[in-house]
């Protein structure tokens, strides 16, 4: 592993960060810990931290000894002065004079200290921070390390190779038990380089960001080099096969499976080594084993699930062999809560799915509350999977025992987070077209705010561009109205996110003309526009539906034209006609999978299609004004894009409703339904 630290670098830091009133300290704390997050070999996604003793003056005017400690939440790798609340240190110490503290109580009396109380909690690690006398503490769950120690002979392998400058701490539970432990072993002394936390990862130690920096790169390099020169045996690999079934598939069937209690994000990942490393034949042994650091669990879960369809002919055989094997893992997952709970305190279950599933020949499905989590988790257990094999290949893989697992996955603290309330469309997929239009993009703003998964596809490129530098929406460009392309769209969402659970259809265009004069051409585009590519995104979209077999959602954008024509809008107004009765026939024959079909109509809302040249068009031939005609209705109102994204939010969450057109136009007799 190399040594990434520059003295020039290093400076750049204290410079930059001094002009805007951050500390020397604070500064070269931040330079080393980027350092060290950057290296995927060492943390993950906000896994590992980071500390510097220093001190501060409060508002009180006084001078306080204080720690600053890697706070929850910031990635070791962009972390900035504000990932590092400040603790005040003397507090922390005296704690430690303590038998026992419940974590509730370490994690509230380190907060009780913090400097400013607005800061996120600091890491679960800080009082072992506090008790290490150097100015400096790095820690990580370096691969190499981990390779080291999670065997069988670690331990004593960890003495042969460390014995000299690092403690070796046997495993305990993070919080305070492991506080209490190094307490007890550590010794500052200028040979002790850091400690070796066995089966969990290292820390390392210095008065200087470098000093402990450097420590940290050594050790690695030390295992590093160690297994370099171990005798390596290759693991017997499955015979590789072209699985025929599309991983989209996969991913719509895993759904319907994994998100009967709640909804999830389900990602797909493959590539050659991904391949090469689930095909080890007794992949399914070894992963069971455990996790290789206990900070892994609550990304991955204690195993994950390992299949092999190579066997299986339809996508029938795929459905009842994911089904079995599912249903299986739950059943297992209640036997290790029941096993571990202690009844004292009364853990609530988590949801018993796994949250890896690896299908060998094919890669490997990765399941989050979001995107984000899942790519994370994902990330995660490839990285494990890697160590995991690399140990099998030169020793056993030995995990922490299953107690230990459990007591990390059902910390108490972590349990908290279960209580919290979910907004309405948490981990929903929500597909919208037109999604670069104002009715789009005031919807994905809308169905995002409630927690939804929002993708955005419109076939005009540099309008996405443009908006998803405002507001970053992941989306797609794509013409609607070209089967072909949206079904390779549709297959893409359905590997990336698992599936589809609402779709808004909202592209539409209009062309203005008397109905006797306008050109075939012209009738058909409109056609093409505003009723094929609803059929076309709505039929391949309820396949997918149809495969995952959840609650799911059709919503169109009709228009009150669909029942109230104006002149010279014929064109517009018979297509929208017939998607008005496109919708109710989706809610008819979809109904009984679950599938609901609604839609809104909305009327005189400035957009892409309501331009105000059309505005001043449609004005004349009413024969008012351009303001009158926008606010001529019931309630003299301007409509706005944000109120056709309420309805639609009140459609997709409205479960009982279906075959339902929900009228946005201020109020319109002469377009109102019933
Ligand atoms: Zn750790």
């Amino acid at each position: 592993m190399k040594n990434l630290f520059s003295k020039k670098d290093i400076q750049k830091f204290i410079l930059n960060y001094k002009k805007i009133g951050i500390s020397k300290d604070l500064a070269e704390r931040i330079y080393t810990s980027r350092l060290l997050g950057s290296n995927k070999k060492l943390v993950l996604h906000g896994g590992g931290n980071t500390s510097v003793k220093s001190n501060i003056k409060d508002i009180d005017g006084l001078n306080y000894n204080i720690i600053y400690v890697k706070g929850s939440g910031s990635d070791l790798g962009n972390i900035e002065p504000s990932g590092f609340p400040a603790v005040k240190i003397d507090p922390l110490l005296k704690i430690m004079k303590k038998k026992f503290i419940t974590d509730e109580e370490m994690v509230s009396f380190v907060r009780k200290n913090l400097i400013d109380i607005t800061s996120p909690n600091p890491s679960v690690e800080t009082l072992v921070h506090a008790i290490i006398k150097e100015k400096f503490v790095d820690h990580t769950h370096s691969n190499a390390i981990l390779e080291i120690t999670d065997r069988p002979d670690g331990l004593k392998l960890c003495k042969n190779l460390f014995g000299l400058n690092f403690i070796i701490i046997p495993y305990v539970m993070p919080g305070y038990l492991l506080a209490k432990k190094v307490a007890e072993l550590y010794k500052s002394g200028k040979n002790l380089h850091g400690l070796i936390l066995f089966r969990h990862g290292i820390f390392t130690f210095g008065n200087t960001a470098q000093l402990s920096y450097d420590r940290m790169i050594n050790a690695v390099n030390i295992a590093e080099k160690y297994l370099k020169l171990e005798e390596v045996k290759k693991l017997i690999k499955v015979k590789s096969k072209n699985i025929k079934f599309k991983n989209s598939e996969i991913a719509n069937i895993l759904k319907k499976e994994i998100c009967r209690k709640r909804n999830y994000i389900i990602n797909f990942r493959t590539n050659k080594s991904i391949i090469s490393l689930i095909n080890s034949k007794n992949i399914k042994k070894y992963l069971n084993k455990g996790v290789v650091t206990p900070d892994h669990v609550i990304r991955t879960k204690p195993r994950p699930i390992i299949l092999n369809i190579d066997k299986c002919r339809t996508l029938k055989d795929i459905n009842n062999k994911i089904h079995k094997e599912i249903s299986l893992y739950k059943f297992e997952y209640v036997k290790y809560f029941n096993k571990y709970n202690n009844s004292k305190k009364s853990f609530k279950i988590l949801d018993s799915i796994p949250q890896i599933i690896i299908i060998q020949n094919m890669g490997i499905f990765s399941v989050g509350r979001n995107f984000n989590e899942a790519i994370i988790n994902g990330d995660i257990s490839e990285m494990s999977i890697k160590t995991i094999l690399r140990i099998e290949e030169r020793s056993k893989f030995k995990s922490i025992q299953d107690k230990d697992i459990f007591d990390v996955e059902y910390w108490s603290l972590e349990q908290a987070k279960l209580n919290k309330v979910e907004k309405s469309l948490a981990s929903k997929v929500i597909l919208i077209t037109g999604g670069a239009g104002t009715i789009g993009i005031a919807t994905a703003k809308k169905f995002k705010e409630n927690g939804a998964e929002v993708i955005l596809i419109d076939k005009n490129k540099s309008a996405l561009k443009t908006l998803v530098k405002k507001s970053h929406f992941k989306y797609y460009v794509c013409d609607v109205t070209n089967r072909k392309q949206f079904n390779k769209v549709a297959a893409d969402i359905c590997t990336n996110y698992g599936g589809i659970d609402i779709v808004v259809s909202n592209a539409g265009s209009a062309f203005q003309s008397a109905i006797g004069d306008i050109s075939d051409d012209n009738l058909k585009n409109s056609f093409n526009i505003n009723f094929f590519s609803h059929q076309i995104v709505a039929s391949e979209c309820v396949k997918i539906m149809k495969n995952q077999g959840l609650p799911s959602c059709l919503l169109f954008n009709v228009s009150k034209q669909a029942v109230n024509p104006g002149k010279n809008f014929g064109s517009y107004g018979t297509s929208k006609a017939a998607l008005l009765a496109l919708c109710k026939q989706y809610a008819l024959e979809y109904g009984h999978y679950g599938i609901r079909s609604n839609g809104v109509n909305a009327d005189r809302i400035k957009s892409g299609l309501l331009t105000s040249e059309m505005i001043k068009k449609r004005a004349k031939s009413r024969n008012v004004t351009k303001e009158d005609y926008i606010k001529s209705n019931l309630l003299n109102k301007e409509v706005f894009p944000s109120d056709v994204a309420e309805a639609f939010y009140h459609l997709a969450i409205s479960e009982k409703t279906t075959a339902a057109i929900f009228t946005v136009d201020g109020g319109n007799i002469e377009a109102s339904l019933r």
